[in-house]
């Protein structure tokens, strides 16, 4: 089948044969009519609204030992801090005066922060501003400790699958974690009721083809609300210093590919993807994404959460992460909405799928 064909295929079914995934990802001479159809998707969905999400980096301790990751607990060279409530909630409160109606609270893997203490803050938040959505981003929990958090008020939660083929995600982590149990924390969350976000990183080393696909296949298994990808970018106090970056056209394909396979998915244009281009997130937005997620961290620890190497946004204040996003948003033809930015359901009886 020629791309074009391929291209109208995914556009009207949601789906391609392995073959014809892989043939799509790995040329390069449809990426414009592949990029435009995501866009024609986008636009018929959600229009030129672009929503933004408020991030906030509490914490970079954590007891992981990613072999990809900056904050790894044996990155020696990672200067380490925590932020306390109140400041979370100055966060929050200049978020709020800012237009974000979405606040993403992500971290390490920190215990210091309790089951208790999580709760404290996002009911705290909740009771501030009760038209806002809580996104938590802080990995691989029990199902008791998801439910408490929602019971307290969380809406979100964000937890990339990272790679669904076993053997690739045994070369990106340690013994003592699982896919399988980050698997099963994505049903529990969603079977408690939370919007759930997955996804994964593009170019992560080791990765092939064939890897992406079972993401893709994973994804279709899942059925997420968003799906977050992102290119992997090396960072110099890891074992995989020497390893290459992802690369950021194939970044583009498989946001637009995901697009087209899920027509309803928030997708962000990442920071990383800013952090490898300097217009990343535009042509990422341009390629299907329709959020992004700015820093509202303080100054004073935005350095420090260093998943990776030269990650952009680290000195601005967030009035002017604000003000500077707008622009790029707007010079890449869509509109940042003061919203809480829900996924839009689809009517599925108009749609003919079950
Ligand atoms: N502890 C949380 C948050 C992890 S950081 C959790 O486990 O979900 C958020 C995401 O950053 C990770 O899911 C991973 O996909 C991404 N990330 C980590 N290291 C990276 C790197 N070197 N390059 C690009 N992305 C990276």
């Amino acid at each position: 089948m020629k791309t074009f064909d391929m291209i109208e295929k995914l556009a009207n079914t949601r789906n391609l044969s392995d073959n014809e995934l892989t043939a799509l990802l790995q040329s390069d001479n449809y990426d414009n009519e592949l990029f435009s159809a995501a866009d024609k998707k986008r636009r018929e969905i959600y229009g030129d609204e672009v929503y933004i999400r408020g991030l906030i980096e509490f914490t970079n301790y954590c007891k992981n030992n990613c072999y990809y990751c900056g904050i790894r607990r044996d990155n020696k060279n990672a200067v380490r801090y925590r932020l306390t409530k109140e400041e979370i909630l100055a966060c929050c409160d200049e978020g709020y005066r800012l237009g974000f109606r979405t606040f993403v609270l992500q971290g390490g893997e920190d215990p210091y922060y309790s089951d208790a203490l999580i709760c404290d803050i996002v009911s705290e938040i909740k009771t501030r501003y009760d038209d806002c959505a809580i996104t938590l981003s802080i990995g691989e929990k029990s199902k008791e400790s998801y439910k408490a958090y929602f019971e307290a008020g969380t809406n979100r939660y964000l937890l990339r699958h990272e790679t669904a083929n076993n053997s690739h995600y045994r070369k990106l982590h340690p013994d003592d974690m699982n896919l399988q149990n980050r698997k099963q924390c994505l049903y529990d969350l969603k079977e408690i009721g939370y919007q759930v976000g997955s996804g994964f990183m593009v170019g992560s080393p080791y990765q092939t083809t064939e890897h992406l696909i079972d993401d893709i296949r994973f994804l279709q298994e899942l059925q997420p609300d968003m799906i977050g990808i992102g290119p992997y970018i090396t960072h110099e106090d890891t074992p995989f210093s020497s390893l290459e970056s992802g690369s950021l056209l194939l970044t583009l394909r498989l946001i637009s590919v995901l697009r087209l396979m899920f027509p309803y998915a928030l997708i962000p244009a990442t920071t990383s993807l800013g952090t490898i281009h300097p217009q990343g997130r535009e042509l990422g937005l341009k390629a299907g994404a329709n959020v992004v997620m700015p820093n509202l961290s303080p100054v004073k620890v935005r350095r420090l959460y260093t998943l990776y190497d030269n990650k952009i946004c680290t000195g601005e204040e967030a009035a002017q992460c604000r003000g500077c996003l707008e622009r790029r948003v707007a010079s890449a033809g869509y509109r940042i909405v003061t919203s809480i930015g829900n996924a839009k359901k689809e009517n599925k009886q108009n749609a003919g799928i079950s």
